[in-house]
């Protein structure tokens, strides 16, 4: 069974690009029946934080990433790694390095460019003192990476060290821990940032020398600003609680970022069970993906086009409430899906929905906006007052009161749009809004008339 993990360093916020790595991780498990783990590389003490996990654990879970069994702390774990080194130094795959930082600082001035070579590789004699655990890494021939994305990468083994397993103090090193946890864990599938590429030959190392069975290796490209550069605070949003405080439903973005490097024909628009059924290793492309919001928009205004309008409420009051909004009434959530058939049809993100959305939210008396109150001229409060009698009793439907409107304007000679206009203002007090008719019928009867009674009286 396939088992991926996540294994973010929780030393800030969630980045964009880590998000995506979250993503394929999950697609690639729960296509295939598998489990999705997460472990907080929590072992460098002084940069890491819990508010940084509780960030990316609240990322994860807007995002709608859910993980199996509880988040695993690595840091927690140093007693294991401590004794895996002494395994392998038991085992003759390691050895007891006494070398001072000083003798290893004199070496690499005397040899620039070689790698650091112990004198106690080979030693028997040995003192009693301070000493790390270093690998015994093979000397000659080649360490090699078959990577599911990068192809065959090929490392030559003079050109790395021993590397240190256990340090003097007894805290294990990043590259023990990650590559222990990824066995005990079960991991089958690494996949995650080519920044780690060069850290993989030197775990491949450790798989071998302790005998375990390599994972499968998948390194994506990272991702790129517009420009092409490295993404990084110049671009705009890189913090996944950015790109959630534009008001980017989370099934939108899971969309966006799948599309973030890997490609299935030309599919664009698509929801997680399709992403689920579709997502594998051969699909991720070898060059750095580039963000590009146009598209970004194009996808969230789709996605928020197709949801049910329940959905869109939801994710419309989870972003309100992040956002610092006051909670949505009963009659105002009503409001809004009485309208969101319209609503929805036009908005890119959530927050330009709610825009559209102020007729829902403000009460009798309704404040007008000056340029809308502009179009209440008395000529047009005539208008408004004959049509106002004028549907008292008619069925409350779009249609309905699409042609009363008609008529009136007819009787007076005038364009829609010239009752269009006023209309739009006494019913919601500015000039963003859904059509009239579909404020009209969202708002009802009753509370239709008096807000046009509330301007024509
Ligand atoms: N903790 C590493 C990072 O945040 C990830 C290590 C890994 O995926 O193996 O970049």
């Amino acid at each position: 069974p396939v088992v991926t993990r996540f294994a973010p360093s929780p030393t800030g916020y969630l980045h964009i690009g880590g998000a995506r790595t979250a993503l394929f991780n999950w697609l690639y498990a729960r296509g295939r029946g598998g489990k999705f783990l997460l472990r907080i590389e929590d072992t460098d003490r002084a940069r890491s934080t819990p508010e940084a996990t509780e960030a990316i654990l609240k990322g994860l879970s807007w995002l709608g990433l859910d993980w199996d069994g509880e988040p695993i702390s690595q840091f927690a774990r140093k007693d294991r790694h401590a004794e895996v080194a002494r395994q392998m130094l038991a085992g003759g795959t390691a050895y007891k390095c006494f070398s001072t930082p000083e003798e290893i600082a004199a070496f690499r001035e005397a040899n620039p460019r070689q790698p650091f070579q112990s004198p106690w590789r080979d030693a028997t004699d040995l003192p009693d003192a301070l000493y790390a655990i270093r690998l015994k890494a093979p000397r000659s021939g080649e360490t090699v990476i078959a990577d599911e994305v990068q192809g065959e990468v090929r490392v030559a083994n003079d050109q790395l060290d021993d590397m240190v397993l256990l340090r003097s103090d007894g805290t294990p090193t990043y590259m023990l821990a990650v590559v222990v946890d990824d066995h005990d864990m079960g991991v089958t599938h690494v996949i995650r940032g080519d920044d780690h590429l060069t850290n993989t030959a030197r775990q491949i190392q450790i798989y071998d020398a302790m005998g375990w069975p390599r994972p499968v290796f998948a390194h994506i490209p990272l991702i790129h600003g517009e420009d092409g550069k490295k993404l990084s605070k110049r671009h705009g949003a890189v913090g996944l609680h950015e790109f959630a405080a534009l008001g980017y439903p989370p099934a939108a973005m899971r969309n966006y970022l799948a599309r973030l490097g890997w490609s299935h024909g030309d599919d664009e628009l698509f929801g997680d069970a399709q992403a689920r059924e579709w997502f594998d290793l051969g699909g991720i492309g070898r060059a750095p993906a580039r963000l590009d919001f146009k598209k970004l928009e194009h996808v969230s205004g789709h996605h928020i086009g197709t949801m049910e309008d329940a959905a869109v409420l939801e994710a419309l009051e989870a972003w309100m409430a992040e956002a610092g909004h006051a909670p949505l009434t009963e009659t105002q959530s009503q409001r809004i899906l009485g309208a969101m058939g319209a609503l929805k049809e036009k908005a890119k993100t959530l927050p330009a929905l709610l825009d559209q959305a102020r007729f829902a939210l403000v009460e009798r008396p309704i404040a007008v906006e000056e340029k809308a109150a502009k179009s209440l001229d008395p000529v047009s409060r005539g208008m408004l007052r004959t049509l106002t009698a004028a549907v008292q009793n008619v069925s409350w439907t779009r249609d309905a009161l699409e042609q009363a409107a008609k008529a009136v304007a007819e009787e007076n000679g005038v364009g829609l749009g010239k009752i269009a206009g006023p209309l739009r203002a006494a019913l919601a007090g500015t000039s963003t809004t859904p059509s009239v008719f579909d404020m009209m019928t969202a708002l009802g009867r009753e509370e239709s008339l008096a807000r046009l009674r509330d301007q024509t009286d």
